[in-house]
């Protein structure tokens, strides 16, 4: 048996084809499952008894179970766990009239930044495609009618470390029979892996993904510090490989920044990345997250005043900034801090 939530609508045309099925069966299931998220054959009213046995032996619906959810007001944050026993987590983020669905794509990471909790563990493995659309069907199955308007691959995980099963999850969420979803409502963040980034580049689909890519620091020495892979995928490869990737029109690459108290938020900091974006200030936007305090983690949160004071330097350039606080802080809501707190627990 496997997920069926693991193929692309072209691909599920294929499985369909060896069973002895029409492709247009495939696109019926397929609009139930994403359109609707029935994930129950028997409720498939327009497949005949036969085909719905037929594919009940076949496939199955959902990789992860939904062990725990945490609601604060502005972020709702759901822990699964999968067949092989991992927890996954997912968070919902609540914006003034819609939502934005936060996913996972490794369990846990080799990325090993000092000052996020998913890195506490290194990386266990891959998220598969179906895991990784589970996310999104099941959390939209809690919704109901309300709609989650954007995904941002910012969970758990390096999204470019996994790269074919995000491409395929992508191509689920922008399939037009599908969750139809505009590419530039779907975000992969990304800690900047050189090679990996010249792939999406070449590749037509994904380059028309909206880019995210985590800075954090305006020197090599620094990144390494905050970011020991960065080791091999060094700060003047990176900015260079950004400021020659092939953006669709009135597009730019946001590049984020977490500022932490004494570390990398004063206003010469400011002042370096206005230099590392140079001419370039059309093709990126900078996001300032304050850092989301952690009782792992050795780093604090900066003040306001110094928050204001590196932006009003961004400002200075004509860089185009802003400050996000990471929402649901009442629910850890930094990245893998939920699940590194239970799993701890439940050490
Ligand atoms: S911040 Fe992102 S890239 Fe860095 S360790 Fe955490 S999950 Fe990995």
């Amino acid at each position: 048996m496997e997920f069926i939530t693991e193929y692309t609508l072209e691909e599920l045309k294929e499985k369909f084809k060896e069973l002895g099925l029409e492709p247009y069966r495939a696109k019926q299931v397929f609009r139930w499952i994403y359109k609707k998220f029935i994930t129950d054959f028997d409720k498939m009213t327009d497949l005949s008894k036969e085909h719905r046995k037929l594919l009940k032996e076949k496939f199955l619906f959902h990789p992860l179970e939904k062990i725990e959810k945490v609601e604060a007001p502005d972020a709702v944050k759901y822990l699964f766990r999968t067949k092989d026993n991992h927890i996954v987590e997912t968070v919902l983020i609540k914006e003034r009239d819609h939502y934005t669905l936060c996913v996972s794509s490794q369990i846990g990471c080799a990325v090993g930044c000092t000052f996020c909790a998913t890195a506490l563990d290194g990386l266990k493995r891959n998220l598969t495609t179906s895991e990784i659309v589970d996310q999104y069907i099941q959390v939209k199955q809690d919704l109901g009618e309300e709609k989650i308007r954007n995904v941002v691959f910012m969970g758990m995980g390096e999204p470019l470390a996994n790269y074919e099963n995000v491409r395929k999850a992508v191509e689920i969420f922008v399939s037009p029979e599908g969750i139809d979803l505009s590419k530039r409502r779907v975000t992969i963040s990304t800690s900047g892996i050189i090679a990996q980034l010249r792939r999406m580049a070449r590749d037509p689909f994904m380059r028309e993904v909206n880019l995210a890519v985590s800075l954090n620091a305006v020197s090599q020495k620094k990144r390494e510090e905050l970011m020991p892979l960065t080791k091999t995928n060094t700060l003047e490869e990176l900015m260079e490989v950004l400021k020659s990737f092939p953006l669709p029109k009135y597009r730019r690459i946001t590049l984020e920044y977490v500022l932490i108290k004494g570390v990398n938020d004063s206003p010469r900091d400011a002042e370096r990345l206005a230099k590392l974006i140079g001419r370039h200030k059309k093709r990126f936007k900078v996001n300032l997250i304050p850092f989301n305090p952690d009782p792992n983690l050795p780093y604090e949160r900066p003040s306001l005043t110094d928050i204001m004071k590196f932006q009003k330097v961004l400002w200075k350039y004509g860089i185009s900034n802003f400050v996000r606080f990471s929402k649901g802080v009442e629910v850890f809501g930094a990245c893998g801090q939920l699940r590194a707190r239970r799993e701890h627990a439940l050490k």
